[in-house]
């Protein structure tokens, strides 16, 4: 590669808004000037309201005592309680954390909860620790943010690399502080601890209600379809089962190591049964295409099931979907979605596509308030109506303001909380 052809890359990629806080903030005013806002509101929409970082120690196995760095962030409480989950991964950090907490405001806007948004990270790489450490961590995690956390002022639940073991560490940390059972306190936990039916599967089954609600537009069916699903966690390997059991083809998948692409369909009940907890299947193969390449396959649906940045300038005009839906949060940048929705492709959003998952938080939460609980149908059908409303409602939007389905989303989820923040008296 050329000298210049290096820094010709380098400058689009300076140019391009990669960072995840800063171009949430771009979308969001655009979405409050649309609705007649003016600068106040979003000066108060802009950053979270409030953004903790703690220092946990952590007695490691060795015997040697490690310091975690994690943060709760509560992007706006107007609406209600905050809500959304905890990541432990590697590359958590302050702005990532505050814009996921900004999207999780929008996304329960979007569905009409009564919540506003939050979400924590902690800078780790569980899959290089024992039980024992996890257990540690996360008890530690919920004694330092302890003061600013409850059922009725923020409740936590699982995203990348946490799930429901975790989230019953933390449940019962919680607990023993406050000296009474609090299921309330977090959700995403073990059926046997007060968690809901149908929780485990709710985004991979939100994705799947708005994959079917964008086909239905464009007059594609589902049974046939060609899929490419990008990421093979809780979202993308379940969303792979309900497709593939619906009759799509699922021709490409893929985790951090790696795709695979079968033009005829892979075997999903093979993959599942050979994925390890972290989702990673690919390398027990020898075949593989790289993820670049699976996301510029021939195909009908295309699903980023991942992580962020993954459809940019670079990449979007060589996309050959028709449909585009992120069950990522940010996998597409500013410049690409620009790029998709100037080539007609529809772009269902992640803060739409991916809501799924804190709607059945908001039923788990419902249920351990009032102590009744729900079979998995009644979770499935309320979730149902709540989707396709959701998508209903951002896809006139849409059409009525002309923006894309981006900016619709972001309009639909900010309107809500901009409301609540008014008739409290803050702006
Ligand atoms: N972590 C999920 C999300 O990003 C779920 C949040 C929740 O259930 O509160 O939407």
């Amino acid at each position: 590669m050329g000298a210049t052809k290096v820094v010709e890359e380098k400058n689009q990629q300076m140019e391009e808004s990669l960072n995840l806080f800063t171009s949430t903030q771009v979308v969001i005013k655009e979405a409050l000037m649309k609705l007649g806002y003016n600068e106040d509101m979003y000066e108060l929409l802009k950053e979270p309201l409030r953004m903790l970082t703690v220092r946990i120690p952590v007695r490691m196995d060795d015997g040697s005592v490690k310091i975690f760095t994690g943060y709760r962030s509560q992007h706006n409480d107007a609406v209600g309680p905050t809500k959304g989950g905890v990541r432990f991964h590697p590359e958590v950090n302050e702005d990532e954390v505050k814009a996921l907490s900004m999207w999780m405001s929008l996304k329960c806007g979007i569905v009409d909860l009564p919540y506003g948004g939050g979400k924590g990270g902690i800078i780790c790489d569980p899959r290089t620790m024992s039980m024992g450490e996890l257990e540690r961590l996360s008890r530690g995690y919920v004694r330092a943010i302890s003061q600013i956390v409850g059922p009725t002022k923020d409740i936590p639940a699982p995203d990348v690399y946490t799930n429901s073991q975790i989230m019953a560490w933390m449940m019962d940390e919680y607990s023993r502080l406050r000296e009474y059972d609090s299921p309330g306190f977090i959700t995403g936990k073990p059926l046997v601890l007060g968690g809901s039916q149908g929780r485990e599967k709710a985004t991979a089954q939100g994705v799947t209600i708005c994959i079917e609600e964008a086909a239905k537009k464009r007059g594609i069916s589902i049974a046939g379809a060609r899929v490419v699903i990008q990421g093979f966690g809780n979202a993308g390997s379940f969303l792979a089962k309900f497709l593939y059991d619906a009759g799509a083809k699922v021709i490409g998948i893929s985790d951090a190591y790696g795709a695979l692409y079968d033009p005829n369909g892979l075997d999903i009940d093979y993959l599942l049964d050979r994925r390890d907890s972290f989702g990673t299947v690919t390398t027990l193969f020898e075949n593989k295409i790289s993820n670049e390449e699976l996301l510029e396959l021939d195909c009908d649906i295309l699903v980023p099931a991942a992580i962020s940045n993954q459809i940019t300038a670079k990449n979007a005009a060589n996309i050959k979907a028709s449909i585009v839906v992120e069950a990522a949060n940010g996998p597409t940048t500013i410049e690409g979605t620009k790029i998709l929705t100037d080539r007609g492709i529809l772009l269902v959003p992640d803060v739409l596509a991916s809501s799924g998952g804190v709607t059945v938080s908001y039923f788990e939460w419902v249920q351990n308030n009032q102590g009744y609980y729900w079979s998995e149908e009644e979770v499935n059908e309320k979730l149902h109506k709540v989707l396709v409303q959701a998508f209903n409602n951002v896809y006139e939007t849409a059409q009525q303001r002309r923006v894309n389905m981006r900016l619709a989303a972001y309009m639909v989820g900010a309107r809500k909380m901009s409301e609540a923040s008014r008739f409290r008296g803050w702006v």
